[in-house]
């Protein structure tokens, strides 16, 4: 059942290095793309059906034809390196294990589209990951993998590690080019996507670190390869992220389409002694499921059948002991803190929200704040700039859906009931 491909050589010793990497078999995929015509790369990533690792999901083949070949103006690849979605800890350790498999296919995609300068736009909080990726992208260039005529074939490739200051906003592809441009991160006006109006209004890719750490294999191992993983409409491997509640928390890299109960084995299980209550499938901006959604397949086509979405793959699990309203709260001040306040109903939303989510976990609230919460939340939903306004009600009205009770427990109860300093504990 595991298919490991990305992380097939994180255990190796010293798997970062390039000489390491190359052992098994890095920088082939390289050679194999510089023999094709830049449009067959584009062809074959297309076919093998990879979607967008970062969320969405969005075809990354179909991404990069969008790029008009007939513009004259620069195209860039920019590679979303601001993993910031709660929960989400997957690319940072791709790229700490094996940063040559992300910068090789940052060569293999430049060439695709014909771009002459990549860049790679880390969160500005992870040093380690930024020196990591300086180092690599270093020895890349000493072997000759990045510079002038790379391996003889005359085509020219920069690749610029650049360090983001710290805001989740900046993941967002239109804010991360502004912040990349020198200018306060925040979202454009989408049309025109960056594939026609990018980085300096040229024609541009964004895509996550882990779609593009996904190409060499495609290259190397063949579009059927690829292609026969995974569910019909949503093909490959990819990287699960599991955290809470499990025996062993950390990555696991499956075919897309295995559910959360096969993955719960993996990691060893719920923790001894506990059941499992709430979950996450794509971090805190995807709607938190239940028990009954444990044998729902992990794929954009699966999630979505039960009203959620596959977002980043950052399974947080919590088991009974957590509070809903608690976590919720916490989630929903994460999103008051971060929205960039460049549209009045996040800006504003999301402060009423913490307000009254503040109320509710303290007791005080009335059962009439839960109509208000979804009030405010359906005129934050659709009506947001981006979707950081969208994502911040996921939690609130999932959590009503399942869990109105606890909500109603919290008045009765005068105060949290998981609160070990309350007289009775919610059952
Ligand atoms: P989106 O569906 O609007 O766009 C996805 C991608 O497809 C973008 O690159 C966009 O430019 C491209 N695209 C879509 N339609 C296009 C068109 N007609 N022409 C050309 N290109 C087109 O999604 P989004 O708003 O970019 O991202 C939302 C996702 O981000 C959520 O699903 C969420 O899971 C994810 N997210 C991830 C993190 C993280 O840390 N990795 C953080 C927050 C959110
Ligand atoms: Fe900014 Fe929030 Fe509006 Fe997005 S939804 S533009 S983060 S205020």
């Amino acid at each position: 059942m595991l298919t490991p491909v990305l992380s097939d050589n994180w255990d190796q010793i010293r798997s970062w290095q390039l000489a390491s990497y190359q052992r098994s078999g890095g920088y082939d995929a390289l050679r194999t793309a510089l023999r094709m015509q830049p449009a067959d790369v584009v062809t074959a990533v297309k076919d093998s059906g990879l979607r967008g690792r970062g969320g969405a999901g969005f075809p990354t083949g179909m991404k990069w034809s969008f790029i008009p070949q007939d513009n004259p103006k620069p195209k860039y690849l920019v590679v979303n390196a601001d993993e910031s979605e709660p929960g989400t800890c997957k690319d940072i350790p791709l790229m700490m294990a094996s940063p040559h498999t992300l910068v090789e296919g940052v060569i293999i995609a430049s060439y695709a589209i014909r771009a002459s300068v990549a860049f790679i736009y880390v969160r500005g909080e992870v040093l380690h990951v930024i020196r990591r990726l300086q180092q690599a992208v270093e020895e890349a260039k000493q072997a000759g993998f990045i510079g002038t005529d790379i391996l003889g074939t005359g085509y020219d490739l920069d690749v610029v590690v650049h360090a983001g200051a710290g805001a989740y906003i900046c993941g967002e592809e239109t804010a991360l080019l502004d912040s990349l441009e020198g200018r306060r991160g925040q979202p454009r006006l989408r049309p025109p996507f960056p594939a026609v109006a990018g980085l300096y209004g040229c024609p541009t890719v964004i895509n996550n670190v882990e779609s593009i750490a996904s190409v060499p294999a495609i290259i190397r191992n063949g579009v059927d390869w690829f292609a026969s993983m995974g569910t019909e409409k949503s093909k490959g491997m990819t990287l699960y992220s599991l955290s809470g509640h499990v025996t062993r928390p950390g990555q696991y890299e499956a075919p897309l389409g295995i559910t959360l109960r096969e993955l719960i084995d993996l990691a060893g299980g719920i923790r001894e002694g506990h059941e499992l209550k709430f979950w996450t499938p794509g971090g805190s901006s995807t709607p938190l499921l239940t028990a009954e959604h444990l044998d729902v397949p992990l794929d954009y086509e699966g999630v979505g059948s039960v009203g959620s979405m596959l977002g980043t793959k950052a399974l947080q699990i919590f088991d009974e002991t957590v509070c809903v309203v608690r976590s919720v709260l916490r989630w929903t001040e994460f999103y008051k803190h971060e929205s960039c306040g460049k549209c009045t109903p996040c800006r504003e939303g999301t402060w009423w929200l913490v307000q009254i989510l503040e109320r509710l976990e303290a007791g005080k609230g009335t059962e009439a704040d839960l109509d208000t919460l979804l009030d405010l939340s359906e005129n934050i939903l659709g009506r947001s700039f981006c979707a950081l306004g969208d994502g911040a009600t996921a939690p609130i009205t999932s959590s009503i859906q399942y869990f109105k009770d606890e909500y109603l427990a919290h008045f009765s109860h005068g105060g949290c009931p998981f609160d070990p300093m309350a007289s009775t504990v919610f059952a």
